[in-house]
Protein backbone atom coordinates (compact mmCIF):
# COMPACT_ATOMS: atom_id res chain seq x y z
CA UNK A 1 0.00 0.00 0.00
CA UNK A 2 2.82 2.66 0.79
CA UNK A 3 4.33 3.27 -2.14
CA UNK A 4 6.53 6.12 -0.78
CA UNK A 5 9.20 5.51 -3.93
CA UNK A 6 6.64 6.48 -6.09
CA UNK A 7 7.25 10.46 -7.09
CA UNK A 8 3.61 10.93 -8.19
CA UNK A 9 1.54 13.01 -6.26
CA UNK A 10 -0.35 11.77 -3.61
CA UNK A 11 -4.32 11.14 -2.68
CA UNK A 12 -5.45 9.89 -0.02
CA UNK A 13 -9.61 8.85 0.25
CA UNK A 14 -11.93 8.80 3.06
CA UNK A 15 -15.39 7.67 2.09
CA UNK A 16 -17.53 5.44 3.89
CA UNK A 17 -18.93 3.95 0.61
CA UNK A 18 -16.44 1.94 -1.07
CA UNK A 19 -17.61 2.14 -4.54
CA UNK A 20 -17.38 5.79 -4.35
CA UNK A 21 -13.69 5.34 -2.50
CA UNK A 22 -12.69 3.36 -5.55
CA UNK A 23 -14.53 5.15 -7.86
CA UNK A 24 -12.04 8.33 -7.10
CA UNK A 25 -9.38 6.53 -6.44
CA UNK A 26 -9.70 5.11 -10.36
CA UNK A 27 -10.51 8.66 -11.55
CA UNK A 28 -7.27 10.19 -9.63
CA UNK A 29 -4.83 6.82 -11.21
CA UNK A 30 -5.97 7.53 -14.53
CA UNK A 31 -4.70 11.31 -13.93
CA UNK A 32 -1.42 10.66 -12.59
CA UNK A 33 -1.97 10.63 -9.04
CA UNK A 34 -0.82 7.81 -6.47
CA UNK A 35 -4.20 7.03 -4.67
CA UNK A 36 -5.18 4.97 -1.99
CA UNK A 37 -8.46 5.16 -0.10
CA UNK A 38 -9.77 3.56 3.23
CA UNK A 39 -13.21 3.68 5.06
CA UNK A 40 -12.15 3.82 8.43
CA UNK A 41 -11.39 7.35 10.16
CA UNK A 42 -9.09 5.30 12.32
CA UNK A 43 -6.58 3.72 9.55
CA UNK A 44 -7.15 6.97 7.58
CA UNK A 45 -5.35 8.80 10.19
CA UNK A 46 -2.32 6.54 10.16
CA UNK A 47 -2.50 6.96 6.62
CA UNK A 48 -1.96 10.85 7.25
CA UNK A 49 1.06 10.17 8.90
CA UNK A 50 2.60 7.95 7.55
CA UNK A 51 2.04 7.92 3.58
CA UNK A 52 1.56 12.32 3.91
CA UNK A 53 -0.62 12.88 0.95
CA UNK A 54 -0.87 15.81 -0.86
CA UNK A 55 -4.14 16.02 -1.12
CA UNK A 56 -7.05 14.27 0.83
CA UNK A 57 -10.72 14.20 -0.53
CA UNK A 58 -13.03 13.21 2.79
CA UNK A 59 -16.85 12.18 2.44
CA UNK A 60 -18.78 14.75 4.63
CA UNK A 61 -21.20 12.65 5.71
CA UNK A 62 -20.05 8.86 7.23
CA UNK A 63 -21.40 6.96 9.95
CA UNK A 64 -18.92 7.43 13.62
CA UNK A 65 -16.85 10.35 12.89
CA UNK A 66 -18.27 12.74 10.23
CA UNK A 67 -16.25 14.73 8.15
CA UNK A 68 -16.00 18.10 10.46
CA UNK A 69 -14.50 16.24 12.61
CA UNK A 70 -12.40 14.62 10.94
CA UNK A 71 -11.23 18.55 9.47
CA UNK A 72 -11.21 19.43 12.79
CA UNK A 73 -8.73 16.66 13.50
CA UNK A 74 -6.69 17.36 10.78
CA UNK A 75 -6.61 20.78 11.56
CA UNK A 76 -5.26 19.84 15.01
CA UNK A 77 -2.12 17.88 13.26
CA UNK A 78 -1.40 20.92 11.36
CA UNK A 79 -1.95 19.05 8.14
CA UNK A 80 -0.71 20.77 4.95
CA UNK A 81 -2.41 18.62 2.17
CA UNK A 82 -5.09 20.08 -0.30
CA UNK A 83 -8.26 18.99 0.85
CA UNK A 84 -11.12 18.23 -1.30
CA UNK A 85 -14.49 17.75 0.27
CA UNK A 86 -17.22 15.01 -1.15
CA UNK A 87 -21.14 14.54 -0.02
CA UNK A 88 -24.25 14.36 -1.29
CA UNK A 89 -25.55 17.02 1.09
CA UNK A 90 -26.85 20.05 -0.53
CA UNK A 91 -24.63 23.02 -1.70
CA UNK A 92 -25.24 25.08 1.74
CA UNK A 93 -24.39 22.45 4.13
CA UNK A 94 -21.01 21.66 1.81
CA UNK A 95 -20.32 25.37 1.54
CA UNK A 96 -20.22 25.83 5.55
CA UNK A 97 -18.06 22.93 6.25
CA UNK A 98 -15.86 24.24 3.41
CA UNK A 99 -15.60 27.98 5.58
CA UNK A 100 -15.58 26.08 8.42
CA UNK A 101 -12.45 23.84 7.50
CA UNK A 102 -11.03 27.42 5.85
CA UNK A 103 -11.50 29.01 9.28
CA UNK A 104 -9.14 26.05 10.96
CA UNK A 105 -6.26 26.92 8.90
CA UNK A 106 -6.65 23.44 6.80
CA UNK A 107 -5.85 23.98 2.49
CA UNK A 108 -9.71 23.68 0.93
CA UNK A 109 -9.37 23.27 -2.83
CA UNK A 110 -12.70 22.77 -3.46
CA UNK A 111 -15.97 20.98 -2.89
CA UNK A 112 -17.42 17.90 -4.75
CA UNK A 113 -21.01 17.76 -4.93
CA UNK A 114 -22.19 13.95 -5.30
CA UNK A 115 -23.01 12.77 -7.90
CA UNK A 116 -20.13 14.00 -9.41
CA UNK A 117 -18.35 13.67 -13.32
CA UNK A 118 -14.73 12.64 -13.49
CA UNK A 119 -14.06 15.70 -15.04
CA UNK A 120 -15.29 17.58 -12.23
CA UNK A 121 -12.85 15.73 -9.86
CA UNK A 122 -10.05 16.02 -12.21
CA UNK A 123 -10.42 19.69 -12.71
CA UNK A 124 -9.81 19.77 -8.96
CA UNK A 125 -6.59 17.50 -8.80
CA UNK A 126 -5.46 19.85 -11.38
CA UNK A 127 -6.84 23.17 -9.72
CA UNK A 128 -3.65 25.34 -10.31
CA UNK A 129 -4.11 26.10 -6.27
CA UNK A 130 -0.46 25.63 -5.06
CA UNK A 131 -0.34 22.39 -3.19
CA UNK A 132 2.58 21.71 -1.87
CA UNK A 133 4.12 18.52 -3.18
CA UNK A 134 5.56 15.27 -0.76
CA UNK A 135 9.06 16.09 -2.83
CA UNK A 136 8.80 19.34 -1.27
CA UNK A 137 8.53 21.18 -4.14
CA UNK A 138 4.92 23.17 -5.22
CA UNK A 139 2.73 21.33 -7.91
CA UNK A 140 0.56 23.69 -10.08
CA UNK A 141 2.81 26.74 -10.14
CA UNK A 142 3.65 28.98 -12.99
CA UNK A 143 6.29 31.77 -13.36
CA UNK A 144 5.42 34.68 -10.78
CA UNK A 145 3.49 32.75 -8.37
CA UNK A 146 4.85 33.36 -5.18
CA UNK A 147 6.35 30.20 -3.27
CA UNK A 148 4.88 30.73 0.58
CA UNK A 149 7.91 28.52 2.04
CA UNK A 150 6.93 27.47 5.42
CA UNK A 151 6.48 30.88 7.67
CA UNK A 152 9.57 32.14 7.64
CA UNK A 153 10.51 33.96 11.30
CA UNK A 154 10.63 37.37 10.26
CA UNK A 155 11.86 40.43 12.49
CA UNK A 156 11.49 44.13 11.64
CA UNK A 157 14.79 44.39 12.12
CA UNK A 158 14.94 42.00 8.42
CA UNK A 159 12.29 44.16 7.21
CA UNK A 160 14.30 47.56 8.14
CA UNK A 161 17.17 45.94 6.61
CA UNK A 162 15.31 44.87 3.09
CA UNK A 163 13.73 48.18 2.80
CA UNK A 164 17.36 50.09 3.19
CA UNK A 165 18.65 47.14 0.46
CA UNK A 166 15.75 47.63 -1.90
CA UNK A 167 14.55 43.64 -1.95
CA UNK A 168 11.09 44.58 -2.03
CA UNK A 169 9.78 44.42 -5.29
CA UNK A 170 6.51 45.23 -7.38
CA UNK A 171 4.77 42.17 -9.05
CA UNK A 172 1.97 43.37 -11.56
CA UNK A 173 -1.46 41.93 -12.25
CA UNK A 174 -3.18 42.57 -15.10
CA UNK A 175 -6.48 43.97 -15.33
CA UNK A 176 -8.70 43.39 -18.24
CA UNK A 177 -12.84 44.73 -19.53
CA UNK A 178 -14.90 42.29 -19.22
CA UNK A 179 -16.88 43.27 -22.05
CA UNK A 180 -13.77 43.21 -24.77
CA UNK A 181 -11.16 41.94 -23.17
CA UNK A 182 -9.20 44.80 -23.43
CA UNK A 183 -6.16 45.62 -21.14
CA UNK A 184 -7.65 48.09 -18.39
CA UNK A 185 -4.49 48.45 -16.03
CA UNK A 186 -2.31 46.42 -13.45
CA UNK A 187 -2.10 46.16 -9.79
CA UNK A 188 1.05 46.67 -8.17
CA UNK A 189 1.29 44.01 -5.69
CA UNK A 190 4.66 43.75 -2.96
CA UNK A 191 7.08 40.81 -2.86
CA UNK A 192 10.23 40.41 -0.68
CA UNK A 193 12.91 38.71 -2.67
CA UNK A 194 14.14 37.56 0.61
CA UNK A 195 18.14 36.41 0.04
CA UNK A 196 17.64 33.15 2.24
CA UNK A 197 13.35 32.77 2.13
CA UNK A 198 13.07 33.19 -1.44
CA UNK A 199 9.66 35.40 -2.37
CA UNK A 200 7.67 36.11 0.61
CA UNK A 201 4.29 37.06 0.26
CA UNK A 202 2.99 40.66 1.51
CA UNK A 203 0.62 38.44 3.72
CA UNK A 204 4.25 37.91 5.96
CA UNK A 205 4.80 41.16 6.18
CA UNK A 206 2.65 44.03 5.46
CA UNK A 207 1.68 43.43 9.16
CA UNK A 208 4.85 43.76 10.27
CA UNK A 209 5.47 46.87 8.78
CA UNK A 210 2.64 48.28 9.61
CA UNK A 211 3.24 47.67 13.34
CA UNK A 212 6.69 48.91 13.43
CA UNK A 213 6.58 52.34 11.81
CA UNK A 214 7.67 50.71 8.45
CA UNK A 215 4.36 50.95 6.27
CA UNK A 216 5.03 54.54 4.94
CA UNK A 217 8.68 53.29 3.78
CA UNK A 218 7.42 50.36 2.27
CA UNK A 219 4.61 52.23 0.28
CA UNK A 220 6.96 54.80 -0.88
CA UNK A 221 8.91 52.33 -2.26
CA UNK A 222 6.46 50.43 -3.98
CA UNK A 223 5.04 53.69 -5.60
CA UNK A 224 8.32 54.98 -6.80
CA UNK A 225 9.09 51.39 -8.45
CA UNK A 226 5.56 50.52 -9.82
CA UNK A 227 5.14 54.45 -11.25
CA UNK A 228 8.61 54.47 -12.61
CA UNK A 229 8.11 51.16 -14.80
CA UNK A 230 4.67 52.17 -14.99
CA UNK A 231 5.14 55.70 -16.75
CA UNK A 232 7.75 53.82 -19.21
CA UNK A 233 5.10 51.20 -19.91
CA UNK A 234 2.94 53.53 -21.15
CA UNK A 235 5.08 55.29 -23.31
CA UNK A 236 6.48 52.03 -25.59
CA UNK A 237 5.68 52.56 -29.31
CA UNK A 238 3.21 49.10 -28.96
CA UNK A 239 1.47 50.80 -26.26
CA UNK A 240 1.00 54.26 -27.55
CA UNK A 241 -1.65 53.75 -30.44
CA UNK A 242 -0.11 54.70 -33.63
CA UNK A 243 -3.41 56.53 -34.87
CA UNK A 244 -2.39 59.22 -32.47
CA UNK A 245 -4.72 58.96 -29.94
CA UNK A 246 -2.21 57.72 -26.00
CA UNK A 247 -3.45 54.70 -25.07
CA UNK A 248 -0.85 54.46 -22.56
CA UNK A 249 -2.82 57.44 -20.66
CA UNK A 250 -6.24 55.01 -20.38
CA UNK A 251 -4.07 52.68 -18.37
CA UNK A 252 -4.33 52.81 -14.69
CA UNK A 253 -2.45 51.12 -12.18
CA UNK A 254 -3.49 50.28 -8.70
CA UNK A 255 -1.56 50.66 -5.70
CA UNK A 256 -2.70 49.34 -2.35
CA UNK A 257 -2.73 51.55 0.86
CA UNK A 258 -2.79 50.78 4.28
CA UNK A 259 -5.02 51.50 6.82
CA UNK A 260 -2.58 53.37 8.39
CA UNK A 261 -1.80 55.49 6.45
CA UNK A 262 -4.99 57.13 5.45
CA UNK A 263 -4.14 60.27 7.25
CA UNK A 264 -0.62 60.16 5.85
CA UNK A 265 -1.03 63.25 3.85
CA UNK A 266 2.68 63.78 3.36
CA UNK A 267 2.74 60.00 1.71
CA UNK A 268 -0.13 61.25 -1.07
CA UNK A 269 1.68 64.34 -1.59
CA UNK A 270 4.82 62.21 -2.16
CA UNK A 271 2.83 60.16 -4.62
CA UNK A 272 1.50 62.75 -6.58
CA UNK A 273 5.01 64.52 -6.87
CA UNK A 274 6.34 61.23 -8.78
CA UNK A 275 3.42 60.97 -11.40
CA UNK A 276 4.19 64.66 -11.91
CA UNK A 277 8.39 64.02 -12.39
CA UNK A 278 6.79 60.63 -14.52
CA UNK A 279 4.29 62.44 -16.21
CA UNK A 280 1.56 60.20 -15.39
CA UNK A 281 -2.21 61.43 -14.92
CA UNK A 282 -3.60 61.95 -11.51
CA UNK A 283 -6.63 59.73 -13.18
CA UNK A 284 -4.21 57.12 -14.07
CA UNK A 285 -4.00 56.49 -10.14
CA UNK A 286 -5.77 54.47 -8.26
CA UNK A 287 -5.97 53.68 -4.48
CA UNK A 288 -7.02 50.82 -3.00
CA UNK A 289 -8.21 51.00 0.22
CA UNK A 290 -10.27 48.06 2.24
CA UNK A 291 -13.68 48.52 3.82
CA UNK A 292 -12.37 48.32 7.19
CA UNK A 293 -9.18 50.69 6.91
CA UNK A 294 -11.73 53.50 5.59
CA UNK A 295 -14.27 52.54 8.02
CA UNK A 296 -11.76 53.24 11.21
CA UNK A 297 -12.08 56.82 11.19
CA UNK A 298 -14.66 57.99 8.73
CA UNK A 299 -14.49 61.51 9.27
CA UNK A 300 -10.51 61.21 8.39
CA UNK A 301 -11.28 59.27 5.61
CA UNK A 302 -13.81 61.27 4.79
CA UNK A 303 -11.24 64.13 4.19
CA UNK A 304 -8.39 62.65 2.86
CA UNK A 305 -10.28 60.64 0.23
CA UNK A 306 -12.37 63.94 -0.75
CA UNK A 307 -9.01 65.72 -1.31
CA UNK A 308 -7.57 62.97 -3.57
CA UNK A 309 -10.42 62.68 -5.65
CA UNK A 310 -10.74 66.29 -6.57
CA UNK A 311 -7.17 66.27 -7.66
CA UNK A 312 -8.41 63.25 -10.04
CA UNK A 313 -7.33 59.83 -8.47
CA UNK A 314 -9.17 57.41 -8.49
CA UNK A 315 -10.39 55.00 -4.81
CA UNK A 316 -10.93 51.67 -4.63
CA UNK A 317 -13.01 49.89 -2.06
CA UNK A 318 -10.76 46.62 -1.95
CA UNK A 319 -12.24 43.11 -0.34
CA UNK A 320 -15.74 44.20 -0.33
CA UNK A 321 -18.02 42.08 1.23
CA UNK A 322 -15.42 41.26 4.02
CA UNK A 323 -16.11 44.39 6.45
CA UNK A 324 -19.33 45.10 8.03
CA UNK A 325 -19.79 48.84 6.37
CA UNK A 326 -23.34 49.84 5.72
CA UNK A 327 -24.35 51.35 2.68
CA UNK A 328 -24.92 54.97 4.04
CA UNK A 329 -21.09 54.49 5.23
CA UNK A 330 -20.07 53.69 1.93
CA UNK A 331 -22.36 56.05 0.41
CA UNK A 332 -20.51 59.11 2.48
CA UNK A 333 -17.12 58.19 0.78
CA UNK A 334 -16.11 58.98 -2.85
CA UNK A 335 -15.02 55.90 -4.33
CA UNK A 336 -14.99 55.12 -7.65
CA UNK A 337 -14.31 51.53 -7.66
CA UNK A 338 -15.47 48.84 -5.98
CA UNK A 339 -13.41 45.41 -5.86
CA UNK A 340 -15.57 42.47 -4.83
CA UNK A 341 -13.54 40.31 -2.46
CA UNK A 342 -12.01 36.78 -4.01
CA UNK A 343 -13.24 34.60 -1.29
CA UNK A 344 -16.50 34.73 -3.24
CA UNK A 345 -15.43 35.08 -6.65
CA UNK A 346 -13.11 31.94 -6.36
CA UNK A 347 -15.95 29.98 -4.94
CA UNK A 348 -18.68 31.35 -7.18
CA UNK A 349 -18.17 28.10 -9.40
CA UNK A 350 -19.68 26.07 -6.66
CA UNK A 351 -21.41 27.86 -4.68
CA UNK A 352 -25.19 29.83 -5.28
CA UNK A 353 -24.50 31.77 -2.25
CA UNK A 354 -21.30 33.55 -3.71
CA UNK A 355 -22.55 34.03 -6.82
CA UNK A 356 -25.81 35.64 -5.20
CA UNK A 357 -22.98 37.87 -2.76
CA UNK A 358 -21.30 38.92 -5.99
CA UNK A 359 -24.18 39.30 -8.17
CA UNK A 360 -25.51 41.61 -5.30
CA UNK A 361 -21.84 43.42 -4.92
CA UNK A 362 -22.14 44.34 -9.07
CA UNK A 363 -25.27 45.98 -8.43
CA UNK A 364 -24.91 47.88 -5.56
CA UNK A 365 -21.38 48.93 -7.10
CA UNK A 366 -23.88 49.83 -9.88
CA UNK A 367 -26.38 51.75 -8.46
CA UNK A 368 -23.47 54.03 -6.65
CA UNK A 369 -22.39 54.56 -9.72
CA UNK A 370 -19.09 52.72 -9.03
CA UNK A 371 -17.09 50.65 -11.22
CA UNK A 372 -16.79 47.00 -10.43
CA UNK A 373 -13.68 44.38 -10.26
CA UNK A 374 -13.97 41.19 -9.49
CA UNK A 375 -10.50 39.67 -8.59
CA UNK A 376 -9.98 36.06 -7.60
CA UNK A 377 -11.08 34.49 -11.17
CA UNK A 378 -9.38 31.24 -11.97
CA UNK A 379 -11.92 29.61 -14.24
CA UNK A 380 -13.82 30.64 -17.14
CA UNK A 381 -17.29 29.87 -16.41
CA UNK A 382 -16.52 32.43 -13.58
CA UNK A 383 -15.43 34.74 -15.70
CA UNK A 384 -18.37 34.74 -18.44
CA UNK A 385 -20.97 34.74 -15.02
CA UNK A 386 -19.07 37.59 -14.00
CA UNK A 387 -19.47 39.88 -17.64
CA UNK A 388 -23.27 38.38 -17.95
CA UNK A 389 -23.77 39.97 -14.70
CA UNK A 390 -22.23 43.26 -15.86
CA UNK A 391 -18.98 43.40 -13.65
CA UNK A 392 -16.83 45.89 -15.29
CA UNK A 393 -13.12 44.55 -14.85
CA UNK A 394 -11.50 41.31 -14.19
CA UNK A 395 -8.35 40.43 -12.46
CA UNK A 396 -7.46 36.82 -11.96
CA UNK A 397 -4.94 33.83 -12.20
CA UNK A 398 -7.30 32.94 -15.54
CA UNK A 399 -5.74 36.20 -17.25
CA UNK A 400 -2.92 36.29 -15.03
CA UNK A 401 -0.75 35.95 -12.32
CA UNK A 402 0.86 38.57 -10.87
CA UNK A 403 4.63 38.75 -13.05
CA UNK A 404 7.87 41.02 -12.12
CA UNK A 405 8.25 43.69 -14.75
CA UNK A 406 10.52 41.74 -17.04
CA UNK A 407 7.80 39.22 -17.84
CA UNK A 408 4.54 41.82 -18.55
CA UNK A 409 6.16 43.00 -22.11
CA UNK A 410 6.16 38.98 -22.67
CA UNK A 411 2.85 38.76 -21.74
CA UNK A 412 1.63 41.40 -23.38
CA UNK A 413 3.53 40.13 -26.51
CA UNK A 414 1.36 36.97 -26.35
CA UNK A 415 -2.17 38.56 -25.66
CA UNK A 416 -1.72 42.30 -27.37
CA UNK A 417 -3.68 44.57 -24.92
CA UNK A 418 -6.88 44.48 -27.47
CA UNK A 419 -9.21 41.87 -27.01
CA UNK A 420 -6.88 39.65 -24.98
CA UNK A 421 -9.91 37.21 -24.09
CA UNK A 422 -12.04 37.33 -27.67
CA UNK A 423 -10.41 34.30 -28.65
CA UNK A 424 -11.44 32.10 -25.26
CA UNK A 425 -14.59 33.59 -25.34
CA UNK A 426 -15.71 33.09 -29.07
P1 LIG B 1 -5.32 42.50 -2.52
O1 LIG B 1 -4.98 43.92 -2.69
O2 LIG B 1 -6.75 42.15 -2.37
O3 LIG B 1 -4.67 41.76 -3.77
C1 LIG B 1 -5.22 40.67 -4.43
C2 LIG B 1 -4.58 39.38 -3.97
O4 LIG B 1 -5.23 38.31 -4.64
C3 LIG B 1 -3.11 39.26 -4.35
O5 LIG B 1 -2.48 38.51 -3.34
C4 LIG B 1 -3.17 38.44 -5.64
O6 LIG B 1 -1.96 37.75 -5.90
C5 LIG B 1 -4.29 37.50 -5.29
N1 LIG B 1 -4.94 36.97 -6.49
C6 LIG B 1 -5.17 37.57 -7.66
N2 LIG B 1 -5.82 36.78 -8.51
C7 LIG B 1 -6.02 35.62 -7.87
C8 LIG B 1 -6.65 34.38 -8.23
O7 LIG B 1 -7.15 34.19 -9.33
N3 LIG B 1 -6.67 33.40 -7.29
C9 LIG B 1 -6.13 33.57 -6.04
N4 LIG B 1 -6.19 32.56 -5.18
N5 LIG B 1 -5.53 34.73 -5.66
C10 LIG B 1 -5.48 35.73 -6.57
P2 LIG B 1 -1.07 38.96 -2.76
O8 LIG B 1 -0.23 39.53 -3.84
O9 LIG B 1 -0.56 37.81 -1.96
O10 LIG B 1 -1.46 40.16 -1.81
C11 LIG B 1 -2.20 39.96 -0.65
C12 LIG B 1 -2.60 41.28 -0.04
O11 LIG B 1 -1.45 41.98 0.47
C13 LIG B 1 -3.22 42.23 -1.04
O12 LIG B 1 -4.56 41.88 -1.25
C14 LIG B 1 -3.04 43.56 -0.31
O13 LIG B 1 -4.05 43.74 0.64
C15 LIG B 1 -1.72 43.35 0.40
N6 LIG B 1 -0.66 44.06 -0.34
C16 LIG B 1 0.03 43.64 -1.44
N7 LIG B 1 0.92 44.58 -1.83
C17 LIG B 1 0.77 45.63 -0.95
C18 LIG B 1 1.41 46.91 -0.82
O14 LIG B 1 2.26 47.32 -1.61
N8 LIG B 1 0.96 47.71 0.22
C19 LIG B 1 -0.03 47.31 1.07
N9 LIG B 1 -0.40 48.17 2.06
N10 LIG B 1 -0.63 46.11 0.98
C20 LIG B 1 -0.23 45.28 -0.02
MG1 LIG C 1 -5.67 45.35 -3.73
MG1 LIG D 1 -8.48 42.51 -2.73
Amino acid sequence: MNETSSSANRLLILDDDPMIGQTIRRIAKMAGWDAEFTTEAELFFIQVENWCPDMIAIDLIMPGQDGVQVMTQLAKRDCRAGIIITSGMGGRVLDAAGRSATEHGLNIIGVLPKPFSPAQLRNLLTSETSVETNAGNTAGISAGIVQNRSNPSLNPADLQQALAQEQIQAFYQPKINCCNGSLSGFEALARWQHPTFGFIAPDHFIMLAESHQLIEKLTIQMAKTSLTWFSAFCQKPEIRSPSGINQGQLLKLSLNISALSIGDIALFEQIESYCQDLNILPEQIIFELTETSAMEDPTASLDTLTRLRMKGFQLSLDDFGTGFSSMLQLVRLPFTEIKVDKSFVLTARQSQESRTVVKSIIDLGHSLGLATTAEGIEDQETFIYLRENGCDLAQGYLIAHPMPANDVDNWIKHTGIDGLFREKNA
